[in-house]
């Protein structure tokens, strides 16, 4: 018992030759292979390993073939127990024949030293009476059989025939569990052939070979017509499931030299690839991952043990979930760590360079090792978890790439309003060339950036952000245009005050009946030239039709308006009541010749007096109202003009009245003032000259 427990290595310490109890006496699969196939270096052998078991009585030298066939390290019974065992109960032959069955109490499993080939033993305690528990023999043979490759039958020349002898009752039933669980499987080709390798131990030579190979043979077909067979199997034979195979070995101590060099040929025949009588064929392989193998076989023992009547591909697919689900999640949590990594960056709000890049290599990464590993199983299977890993891969991507647009977007847009700015600076720009660039600029770096940050497969699409990327962007550059326009507009009229100052002092110095015409005219000439200079410019700006209205509206009405301020500069009460004062000086204090008059006493002041004052006096309704003599001239500003730089209310034909009537008579009577002054220094020099 305590050489069944635990792993014992024979003196071998080597992790490849470490032995594993794969079912114990409990009938319980070990949660354990797994790890013993990495140890053993066979994990990612992918189909490149091969499985072989033993079937047999006990004690005849099974463990002993697999050590030296494979180099495995399962226990031998030493002799003296052996013969204490069978040989010391000095049994009849038929006794003997029949407590050949073992009791199996577990089985082993070891790698074959330096060879990808996976061996199972079979271990037992010593033969019982028959009947006991045929249970667990059964179900190991059974076992071994459905998950091996080659099941090698180990047997004594002289059980050859001995139909009732144990062996070949067992293999009868076990033909039929077979044939119940797996003979469905194996017809539609899912479940591949196995190959039966009897070996004769112990060939003494008497009976030659091919008289035993017919006779396994016979008893063989007999076993297999008599089967219970499912109906729908009835007519299966033998052949269609297995392919038969014999040796034989001489006698271990009676011709020891010959037994070593025969069980070395026998060595050849699993080793040589390109020997004629290789007997890995491809056709037997289960075609079951390495790494897959230990939860392929628990299934099949949970099968074999429930004897539940199960389909194989099922039984595939079961373990192609298993281990597609744990390949999966692997590939899914590296990918994760990676992506991981520049999670925080994007959410922080930055465009992270070749990201786009670094997505596909995490992406791709992850596919190849779900390929490399999950590829093997049941295509159904991988194919669907991989779609659905593609899925998750992808919606971790996601967020990553719309984080990256938005970033971009952000980025973009502060990148153009800072190179309208600063390519607005100075004065020598061309402001349409200035926001054409930045706009180019714009679209070409997000176009770019955002295309890299794709990832082939995916649905993910940039352009819809391009355009309101675009529509953002537009609107900067029509505020900026709008400012432009403002300080063009502001320009100019500022440019027009100076132009419009000396022309109209000069026409309102000299009060003449058409005084306001050269006003007009001046004005008018002024106002076209700053129009034509707005409407050049806004050409070069690409401003609307819609923008040019508002702002030749605005333009006139501020060039109106400061033509005004300046008319009631030239008509403030000091400056007008000069220009009145003037007018009458020389028309009461010069004569007709301008030279300066000396009043006399017969001289008719009165007069002389009335008539300068009233010809003043005639100025200032001239002055009142911005009239001119040739209607043509006249000015009119509609006053639904909407100015969108200015909120004041303005009243067109209210600005033609310069002086309103209140003010008119005030203004007279102020002059009035001023010139009765004059008359009354005017007597008073004749009455000094009489004085004289
Ligand atoms: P197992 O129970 O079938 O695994 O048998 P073992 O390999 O443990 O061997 C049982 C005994 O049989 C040991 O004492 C071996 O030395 C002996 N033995 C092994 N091979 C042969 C053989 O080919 N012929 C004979 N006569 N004895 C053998
Ligand atoms: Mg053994």
């Amino acid at each position: 018992k305590a050489l069944a427990n635990g792993h014992l290595t024979n003196g071998i310490s080597s992790a490849s030759t470490e032995r594993i109890q794969i079912i114990n006496d409990e009938k319980a699969f070990t949660p354990d292979l797994t790890t013993q196939i990495e140890r053993w270096g066979l994990r990612d052998a992918g189909f490149n390993y091969n499985l072989v078991a033993v079937f047999g009585s006990q004690s005849t030298g099974k463990s002993t073939l697999l050590n030296k066939l494979f180099g495995t390290t399962f226990d031998v019974m030493d002799e003296t127990r052996r013969q204490q065992t069978t040989k010391g109960k000095n049994l009849s032959f038929r006794e003997a024949c029949e407590i050949v069955l073992t009791e199996i109490t577990g089985i082993w499993m070891c790698r074959g030293k330096d060879m990808n080939v996976m061996v199972m033993d079979v271990e037992g305690t010593d033969g019982r009476e028959r009947g006991e528990d045929q249970d667990f023999e059964r179900k190991s043979a059974l076992f071994s059989l459905a998950s091996s490759e080659i099941l090698i039958v180990n047997l004594w020349e002289h059980q050859v025939g001995l139909y009732q002898g144990a062996n070949m009752g067992l293999l009868k039933t076990v033909f039929e569990v077979n044939l119940g669980l797996f003979g469905k499987a194996a017809l539609s080709g899912t479940h591949s052939r196995t190959l039966l390798l009897f070996v004769i131990r112990d060939h003494i030579g008497q009976t030659p070979m091919a008289n035993l190979q017919t006779t396994l043979t016979a008893d063989l077909t007999r076993i297999w017509e008599n089967l219970a067979k499912p109906t729908e199997l009835q007519d299966r034979k033998l052949t269609d499931y297995f392919d038969l195979a014999f040796t034989a070995l001489p006698h271990k101590i009676l011709s020891a030299d010959k037994f070593e060099s025969e069980v070395i040929n026998l060595r050849t025949r699993f080793v040589n690839k390109s020997s004629e009588d290789y007997l890995f064929k491809p056709a037997y392989h289960k075609r079951i991952p390495a790494d897959g193998v230990a939860f392929y076989m628990e299934g099949i023992w949970d099968q074999v043990q429930t004897n539940k009547d199960l389909d194989l591909p099922t039984q595939q697919e079961l373990l192609a979930q298993f281990r597609c689900d744990e390949i999966s999640s692997v590939a899914l949590s590296e990918f994760n760590e990676q992506a991981k990594s520049q999670k925080r960056p994007v959410e922080s709000g930055r465009v992270v360079e070749g990201l786009g890049a670094m997505m596909r290599n995490w992406r791709t990464d992850a596919l190849t090792r779900y390929d490399r590993d999950a590829s093997r199983y049941h295509k159904g299977v991988y194919g669907r978890k991989r779609a659905e890993l593609l899925a998750s891969l992808d919606t971790t991507l996601s967020p990553l790439f719309l984080g990256q647009l938005k970033n971009l977007h952000k980025t973009c847009l502060v990148a153009f309003k800072k190179e309208i700015l600063d390519g607005l600076r100075g004065d020598s720009y061309n402001f349409a060339e200035v926001v054409y660039k930045a706009q180019g600029r714009c679209v070409e770096v997000f176009s770019e950036t955002a295309q890299e940050a794709l990832v082939q497969g995916t649905e993910w699409a940039w352009e819809d952000e391009l355009e309101s990327l675009k529509e953002e962007v537009r609107a900067v550059a029509d505020q900026c245009r709008q400012d432009e326009t403002k300080k063009m507009v502001n320009l100019i009229e500022k440019n027009f005050k100076k132009l419009i100052s000396e022309p109209v002092d000069l026409a309102l110095n000299k009060a003449k009946p058409d005084m306001w015409d050269s006003v007009l005219r001046t004005f008018k000439e002024i106002l076209e030239k700053s129009e034509t200079t707005y409407l050049a410019k806004a050409t070069s700006f690409n401003c609307t039709e819609e923008e040019n209205i508002t702002s030749l509206a605005a333009l006139r009405k501020r060039a109106w308006l400061a033509l005004r301020a300046k008319i009631d500069e030239q008509t403030a009460d000091p400056a007008i009541l000069g220009k009145l004062r003037a007018h009458f000086e020389e028309r009461f204090r010069y004569d007709e010749h301008g030279v300066p008059r000396v009043w006399k006493p017969e001289d008719d002041i009165d007069s002389a007096f009335k008539k300068a004052k009233d010809e003043t006096l005639e100025l200032v309704p001239l002055y009142s109202k911005i009239s001119p003599v040739d209607s043509t001239l006249e000015y009119t500003l509609p006053s639904e003009a909407t100015d969108t730089l200015s909120s004041e209310e303005f009243d067109f034909p209210a600005t033609l009245i310069v002086f309103t009537e209140t003010k008119t008579l005030e203004l007279t009577s102020k002059f009035r003032r001023d010139a009765d002054a004059y008359y009354v220094e005017a007597k008073r020099s004749t009455v000094a000259s009489i004085a004289q």
